[in-house]
């Protein structure tokens, strides 16, 4: 409880980002994310969905479906029960439902799905909305991954024991890795 003390906040996603984001301000949005769900490489992508929704108030809710071809996923808000669901392909790769839920989060931390909103118009429209939300989910999702990848190949995952923790920042430089 330390870190709330003398008025600091508690952690909460940052600011919404504009449209067509840069990479750079993807990467500070990211940042921001990351820093308040407390997420660390190895990334898991299901623990860094618990925590968005935490941070959003909303759970969010990851299942696997045998979709339609062509049909990777989809998130969507269901406001009955004040939740979001991502739904993600269960015939493709682990990798890439990886993917398919960072992309899917990348939309649900833009505000995509919104006011029990879908993504499966996004997926299949060809229209300017459509393309800059793709734009968005995807450089989310891209960042993500990339910035968890090169952590990990650099420095190999973290110890999870707290005092081989502590060496293992101090040889890291206390650098971030988003
Ligand atoms: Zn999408």
């Amino acid at each position: 409880m330390l870190m709330f003390l003398r008025g600091a906040r508690p952690p909460s996603l940052p600011a919404p980002l504009p449209l067509w984001p840069s990479y750079r301000q993807v990467r500070r949005f990211c940042r921001g994310v990351v820093r308040a769900a407390g997420a660390e490489p190895p990334l898991e992508v299901e623990a860094l969905c618990t925590a968005v929704g935490r941070l959003r108030g909303r759970p969010i809710e990851v299942r696997y479906r045998a979709l339609p071809p062509g049909m990777f996923g989809f998130s969507f808000a269901y406001d009955k029960q004040t939740r979001d669901y991502v739904v993600v392909a269960a015939n493709t790769t682990r990798m890439h439902q990886e993917h398919i839920v960072l992309h899917e989060l990348g939309h649900i931390l833009a505000g995509h799905i919104d006011g029990e909103a879908t993504t499966a118009g996004d997926h299949t429209g060809d229209h300017d909305a459509a393309r800059e939300r793709e734009w968005t989910a995807e450089s989310i999702a891209v960042v993500l991954a990339e910035r968890a990848l090169l952590h990990t190949r650099r420095f190999g995952e973290r110890p999870a024991d707290p005092g081989s923790r502590a060496l293992d920042d101090a040889l890291r430089g206390g650098g971030a890795w988003i």
